[in-house]
């Protein structure tokens, strides 16, 4: 025990006893959400929402603490949530959301997320390791292009889409609120040339592009551009989708249809529910309703962890079928 030693006044024969200190006060704010009182409240079973009242903290606190401390929550069922957004997701685990159809982006022809829209010159690369990407991966497995790392090209969706997109409302990059997208235009044109020839220099045995992860072509040049890399960089390989499907109204269109027919080996971009039988997909709501000339995508039905793996969109001319999101 601390304290001080105080003899007895009364009776100076007594023993002098200790008189115990006071607590000493604590300095500073008092911690609001202590760690041990965390873990027991998680402990308890006891919600975020409920950690947060009980504490006078926000939710987001007892979230962010709680990740730290490593207190996960399981979701329903007993099944662990995905450590983390880059964790592979299969189509029964993704949902979409659905603005309303007044919303501003769907006439304004944007991303609802317009802060992620990012101009070339504040980014140190527009490609980037489709590591990042949980249905993409960062280098592929199979295939003839096997060992190629992966670089994916983000831009805005919308903004470069047709609007007779399929998609239009119910566009993936609704749920994809963290992507950056890179503006188009010009600059972008200019520093794709520049990271092409660097990787071009650093995997001269191959690398793939996958375009766009949110986007579309967006102009006749922006295509003849492409066409213009496949031609200058001989490790250059492309895959990927395209709404752009009607060749007769749509001069965008036509240059791809010509771009991917003469290059489908190294630029295989395929026609997103184009009534065609060859280098297209098709949108199902169910798996029984896959024709009989398509194949289901793998990854969706989590047979396979991501394009990496699979390899089947530039392996095949098949028509790759997608669940609907
Ligand atoms: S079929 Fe394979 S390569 Fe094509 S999108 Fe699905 S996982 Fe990717």
């Amino acid at each position: 025990m601390t304290g001080r030693i105080l003899p007895n006044l009364l009776n100076p024969l007594d023993r002098p006893s200790v008189v115990p200190f006071p607590a000493p006060a604590r300095r500073g704010p008092r911690e609001k959400l202590p760690a041990a009182e965390l873990r027991q409240a998680f402990e308890a079973d006891k919600s975020d929402a409920e950690i947060a009242e009980e504490f006078g903290c926000s939710r987001q606190l007892v979230a962010m603490k709680r990740a730290k401390l490593g207190l996960r929550r399981r979701a329903k069922g007993g099944e662990k949530r995905p450590p983390s957004r880059f964790a592979p997701k299969t189509a029964t685990e993704r949902s979409v959301r659905i603005p309303p159809v007044d919303h501003p982006a769907l006439s304004e022809d944007r991303t609802i997320y317009p802060a992620t829209v990012t101009p070339v010159d504040r980014l140190l690369n527009v490609l980037v390791s489709g590591v990042n990407h949980w249905k993409i991966g960062g280098a592929i497995a199979k295939g003839a292009w096997a060992g190629f790392p992966v670089y994916t090209l983000t831009l805005e969706e919308r903004a470069t889409c047709p609007d007779s997109c399929r998609h239009w409302r119910s566009c993936y990059g609704n749920n994809m609120h963290h992507a950056k997208r890179v503006q188009a235009g010009r600059a972008l044109e200019d520093r794709l040339g520049h990271e092409l020839a660097v990787l071009q220099s650093r995997h001269p045995a191959g690398f793939a592009v996958r375009l766009h992860v949110l986007g579309d072509f967006y102009s006749v040049a922006y295509v003849d551009l492409w066409a213009a890399f496949i031609d200058r960089f001989p490790a250059l390989h492309v895959f990927g989708f395209t709404a752009r499907i009607d060749g007769r109204r749509d001069p965008i269109a036509s240059a791809l249809v010509r771009l991917v027919l003469a290059r489908w080996d190294r630029f295989a971009i395929r026609f997103s529910n184009a009534p065609v039988d060859e280098c297209a997909t098709v949108t199902v709501e169910h798996p029984r309703q896959v024709p009989a000339d398509a194949v289901l995508c793998p990854q969706q039905v989590g047979k396979t962890d991501s394009c990496s793996t699979c390899a089947l969109c530039w392996q095949s001319r098949r028509r790759i079928a997608f669940l609907q999101h």
